[in-house]
């Protein structure tokens, strides 16, 4: 089992967050969704994937390589996340490799095929982490050229800090002209100090010192 994203503990303790007050019963756990899970569509004798978005490699039997063949149980698959967030998985039949979009298959097999005109799986909330069937739907190219875009200025607008932990308050957040990206200006500086420190450093080492001039 992978480790959840933080986007996932985030929804999870979210979900905690919104559960009725407690009347005294002990409450936990709670049940938060339940998981169902479906045959893979085009892989339907090799994998499963859950309403949760994960997937599972079902028991097979494959050739030995001594000779014969071997059981191979069954086991939740290791995910990835790619350049844009999407969770991607490689599955795997007769000796033959694919790489899948976990979304992707959670629509197929929750949303059933897509619609015409609508053949982009898509989430709602814009987090392409979050592929629980109950946040994707089948949408056009238009959706799918809006969705993107949040996806990029969203996912980088919810961080509050910079990679090195400063806040991205508006005293410390510098934008360049003429872009949409935010810069902390604590690194900023940081960087220009060293860059000076360095440039310094490069002209002391090309003056010749008194001491090494001739007498
Ligand atoms: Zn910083």
């Amino acid at each position: 089992m992978s480790a959840p994203t933080r986007a996932q503990l985030e929804r999870l303790l979210d979900a905690v967050d919104a559960l009725p007050p407690s009347d005294g019963a002990p409450s936990w756990p709670p049940v938060l969704a339940v998981e169902e899970w479906r045959p893979v569509p085009g892989w339907e004798d090799y994998y499963e994937v859950s309403s949760l978005g994960r997937v599972r490699s079902l028991p097979r039997i494959v050739p030995h390589w001594r000779g014969g063949t071997a059981r191979r149980p069954g086991r939740e698959m290791r995910t990835h996340s790619d350049a844009d967030g999407y969770v991607v998985l490689s599955l795997e039949r007769m000796g033959q490799r694919s790489l899948a979009k976990v979304h992707r298959l959670v629509a197929l097999a929750f949303l059933g095929e897509p619609p015409d005109g609508r053949p982009f799986a898509l989430h709602r909330d814009g987090d392409p982490s979050h592929n629980a069937a109950s946040n994707l739907y089948w949408g056009s190219q238009s959706d799918n050229e809006r969705d993107k875009l949040r996806h990029g200025t969203h996912q980088e607008k919810r961080k509050r800090h910079c990679p090195q932990g400063h806040p991205y308050s508006p005293e410390n957040t510098y934008t360049p002209p003429g872009t949409n990206y935010r810069q902390c200006r604590i690194c900023r500086a940081h960087q220009t100090a060293k860059n000076n420190a360095a440039r310094a450093a490069r002209r002391r080492a090309a003056r010749p010192t008194r001491d090494e001039e001739p007498a």
